[in-house]
């Protein structure tokens, strides 16, 4: 094997030469010295392309991580190790890690060795090679980070590995448990700013209203209390700025894992919670929202809807029936994105507007069929009005960031009945005639977080709470360009996506890349989200 001398040799040989000569490096495993050895993947085809792919072998031995579960949390915990050591460097790159664990392609944890892989920006005067300056990079910076991964802090590791076990755990406890989610106590739930996730200094800690507290013992042994989340019908209430929205949001991220010091570890959430929002412009084919809009005025069949550019309610229910058809077990719904007209009616609107000449039967007359025919459960942000009390099976209550159990207060109100003549039969799964896009000449991709370039078209994931990572986008971007080559011989969407997940349990996270070798780096979306994409696209036609 060529050696640490012989890389530094044959960059700086190249110095000078067309930019295209970086390629006579790819391929060829370079031994940096201690068992830690380099490899170029995949040389940039000019200086402005995106950053050649590489990766590193470490001799580490991580046998001791067992499972998926665990060798995700190793990994990630080595991705974060090699981003911290790389930050100084603007020419090497692991991509931007935040506060959820989640699968990535940036490292695995073997038996007897890892793997890292990552970006590196090779430098150019013009179009010219700089192959001292690469020589640099490669054999004095880079070996320098794999140093640090080396020398890595194995109790601080296992921590990371024990905590996400642990919140792995009680995720998977969840639905024994009855539970929607789980809320610890002391969890730091608002974030620094609008752009940051990371957690607000002084923020008031969570502390659970005794009624809904629940205690577990951890695998680690730990002993855990925290408000517990029942399945059924909850509704959050209290003045504006007391927090309503803030604890919705850290619960509908719950469905991730998250780092210590987060905030959020102990906020966790069944893995198949969706956030259900209005998002009036998007594109609609073939949704069956007749549980929610009927008889619309152009006599349009609504178990079938489609359009360009959906109206606030029916961008909602179009959501929220997707959601489902993804396989949600629990919604998250909060007024503050919500179409007014979709969560309720009053009775004053009742008189006026005859129920045969109002389309929509609002959310607050069908949210407990949900559950009882479909076993959905809903956890809805409501200040500005009580209409769901009465179908609230609990209502929570925020006072100054503080929860209390306002149930019984809620319902002593009293108010209409909740009705049960209404029914909920979720629609038939939808089968595409195809996924294409034309003039596509490249792989579908990601455009920061929430955009997806696909062929000419343009995906908006924006209103996607739940897509979290810009890596997750990458992912739904490879799953597209699967899905493109499954859908059209009469499997449907959903089918469809979780053969794509299947394929990601039985292969590992490469097999969604349209490389061979190192696969880019992205990381595992979910289900949920990969839908949302196929849903969002305009051109989307089905049976
Ligand atoms: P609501 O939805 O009830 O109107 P928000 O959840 O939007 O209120 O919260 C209002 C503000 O209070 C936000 O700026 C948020 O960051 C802050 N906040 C929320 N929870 C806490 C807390 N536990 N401690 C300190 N500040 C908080
Ligand atoms: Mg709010």
């Amino acid at each position: 094997m060529k050696n640490r001398n012989d890389l530094h040799r044959d960059l700086t040989r190249l110095d000078g030469k067309p930019y295209g000569a970086y390629r006579d490096l790819t391929g060829t495993t370079y031994d940096l010295g201690r068992g830690i050895e380099f490899t170029l993947d995949r040389a940039q085809v000019d200086p402005y392309a995106p950053p050649s792919l590489a990766h590193l072998r470490l001799p580490l031995s991580l046998g001791q991580y067992r499972g998926r579960g665990e060798r995700v949390a190793a990994a990630d915990y080595l991705t974060r190790v090699f981003d911290r050591a790389a930050r100084g460097s603007r020419d090497i790159q692991i991509g931007r890690i935040g506060q959820q664990i989640l699968e990535r392609t940036t490292a695995e944890a073997h038996e007897d060795h890892a793997l890292v892989r990552f970006t590196v920006a090779l430098p150019a005067a013009g179009r010219r090679i700089k192959g001292r300056l690469a020589a640099t990079i490669l054999t004095e910076a880079l070996p320098g980070v794999a140093e640090k991964l080396l020398r890595v802090d194995t109790q601080e590791l296992d921590r990371h590995v024990s905590l996400h076990r642990d919140q792995e755990w009680l995720r998977a406890q969840l639905p024994e448990m009855g539970l929607v989610a789980f809320v610890g106590e002391g969890a730091v739930l608002p974030r620094r700013s609008g752009d940051s996730d990371e957690p607000l200094d002084g923020a008031v800690p969570f502390a659970s209203p005794p009624t809904l507290r629940r205690e577990v013992t951890l695998p680690s042994g730990r002993t855990l209390t925290g408000m517990g989340i029942p399945e059924g019908v909850t509704v959050i209430v209290g003045g504006g700025y007391h927090g309503k929205s803030t604890l919705l949001r850290a619960v509908e991220r719950g469905v991730y894992p998250h780092i210590e010091g987060d905030g959020r570890e102990w906020v966790i959430t069944r893995p198949a919670a969706v956030s259900v929002r209005a998002e009036d412009g998007r594109a609609v084919s073939g949704a069956d929202i007749s549980a929610f809009i009927n008889n619309l005025p152009s006599g349009e069949d609504t178990t079938a809807f489609s359009t360009t550019n959906a109206s606030g309610s029916t961008s909602q229910a179009a959501n929220l029936v997707e959601a489902i058809e993804a396989g949600a077990d629990a919604l998250f719904i909060d007024e503050d994105t919500s179409a007014t007209n979709f969560m309720i009616r009053d009775e004053r609107m009742r008189a006026l507007i005859s129920a045969d000449r109002e389309p929509i039967t609002p959310f607050v007359d069908t949210v407990r069929a949900l559950y009882r025919d479909a076993g959905v459960s809903t956890v809805l942000v409501a200040g500005g009005s009580g209409a769901f009390f009465p179908v609230a099976d609990h209502v929570i209550g925020l006072d100054a960031y503080r929860v209390s159990d306002v149930t019984e207060r809620a319902h002593d109100l009293g108010g209409e009945a909740p009705s049960t003549s209404i029914r909920f039969r979720p629609g038939a799964p939808r089968v595409p005639v195809e996924l294409s896009a034309p003039g596509k000449r490249k792989p579908a991709a990601a455009k920061g977080r929430a955009l997806i370039r696909y062929g000419k078209a343009t995906i908006d994931l924006g209103p996607a709470e739940q897509l979290v990572d810009q890596a997750q986008t990458t992912g739904i971007a490879h799953a597209i360009d699967l899905l493109e080559r499954r859908l059209g011989s009469g499997e449907s969407l959903r089918e469809a996506v979780e053969q794509i997940a299947a394929l990601i349990d039985a292969q590992g996270l490469d097999a969604l890349s349209p490389h061979r070798g190192h696969p880019g780096l992205y990381a595992r979306p979910r289900v949920h989200e990969i839908m949302a994409a196929v849903n969002r696209y305009r051109e989307l036609e089905v049976e």
